[in-house]
């Protein structure tokens, strides 16, 4: 720490991503990318061809060209993408530099001391990171035994809420009619509903922005449109909340989005069949992989996302995780009381998953 840094933040402890190792290559699995390549209509978008995009003509390197200019402050044409697929407006899209900048503007736009956000004690790492950065009394909610959200410390709270849906890390998922309660029992709090993982076997709460208006739902390309390094999210909400979140985003960083991940963003937005086939043959791989695990005997929660959480009770998570490193295998493990004897593993592509099965059929034999 240098002598300069605000007080303010000397005791903040960031978030931790996923280790990106760049030594030597690993079957990747702790960080929830998805396995297949972006939709081809990326590739066409960025490099010629008209990307699904009606207006642009090939011209490859057009796009390049045009780097000298800054982006679209707006983010119109990919927003008009994410309200055509979902079926409502532009102005109820706030599009992000990753759906943690758009989070980030959400805890900035509408927290602070006098009030506070509640969200599950075990999810998302920096829903915590977040309130301690903008001084937002946190307050987290244990997981019921079995890692389900109970719906009952969230309805009528009179506090603002934050719920991953699926939840991280675990992958269980709340039903619509749940969130609804929560939403409707909370008219004077905001209701962030984090749909990361939505794609992979959810149901997307984005129809309730219309009848209400104290839901924020955010998304993000990380994860089943393959474009975690573009860094794109997006928020929906009524156009009031967009505006208060453009009201962050103008006074902090108006040309968030860059040229080429508009480009690349609405040429995948604009794919659905593209989508529809990598996210079922990731589910497909998901169930594939936890009937393996649970056939070695691992305990494996029921996922809807594009990971499983599971453990072994003839292996520690911690040392289950390091065996795996050791044989070119990545997951996630978190040394955290509540969930330190599992591991998070992300659905690869069939092979990856093989590789995985029977590395760990191999580890668990010579512990015997
Ligand atoms: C991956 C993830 C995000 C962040 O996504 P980016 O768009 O890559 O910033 C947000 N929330 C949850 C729960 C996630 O797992």
């Amino acid at each position: 720490m240098s002598r300069f840094l605000s007080g303010k933040f000397a005791a903040i402890e960031p978030y931790t991503p996923g280790e990106q190792p760049q030594d030597r290559s690993y079957i990747k699995l702790n960080t929830n990318e998805n396995p297949y390549p972006p939709s081809p209509k990326v590739f066409e978008a960025i490099f010629g061809g008209n990307g699904g995009g009606e207006k642009r003509l090939a011209e490859p390197g057009a796009e390049i060209d045009k780097l000298r200019l800054y982006s679209d402050p707006e983010v119109r044409e990919l927003s008009e993408a994410i309200a055509g697929f979902y079926h409502i407006s532009p102005e109820q899209v706030l599009v992000g530099n990753g759906s943690d900048e758009i989070l980030a503007f959400a805890f900035l736009a509408f927290g602070d001391d006098t009030k506070p956000v509640r969200f599950p004690a075990v999810s998302y790492g920096f829903y915590p990171v977040f309130a301690r950065l903008f001084g937002i009394s946190a307050e987290p909610a244990a997981l019921r035994e079995d890692f389900t959200i109970d719906p009952a410390d969230y309805i009528g709270c009179g506090r603002n809420v934050v719920i991953a849906n699926p939840n991280a890390p675990t992958g269980i998922a709340l039903e619509p009619a749940q969130i609804e309660a929560i939403v409707k029992s909370n008219p004077d709090h905001l209701v962030i509903i984090d749909e990361a993982y939505v794609d992979f076997g959810g149901e997307s709460v984005i129809p309730l922005i219309d009848r209400y208006d104290n839901l924020m739902v955010v998304q993000t390309f990380s994860k089943s449109r393959s474009l975690a390094g573009a860094r794109l999210g997006f928020a929906a909400a009524c156009r009031e909340i967009i505006s208060d979140m453009n009201k962050m985003k103008f006074s902090f960083n108006p040309y968030n989005v860059n040229r080429l991940s508009i480009l690349a963003g609405t040429a995948a937005m604009k794919d659905r069949p593209y989508f529809e086939r990598c996210t079922a043959a990731i589910r497909e791989t998901r169930e594939e992989t936890a009937a393996e695990l649970r056939r070695m005997g691992f305990t494996v929660l029921p996922s809807k996302a594009n990971f499983l959480f599971a453990k072994s009770d003839r292996i520690g998570g911690g040392e289950y995780f390091r065996q795996l490193k050791e044989r070119g295998i990545l997951v996630r493990h978190w040394d955290k009381p509540e969930i330190r004897d599992y591991v998070r593993i992300t659905v690869g592509t069939p092979q990856d998953m093989k590789t995985l099965c029977r590395v760990t059929e191999e580890l668990l034999a010579e512990r015997i």
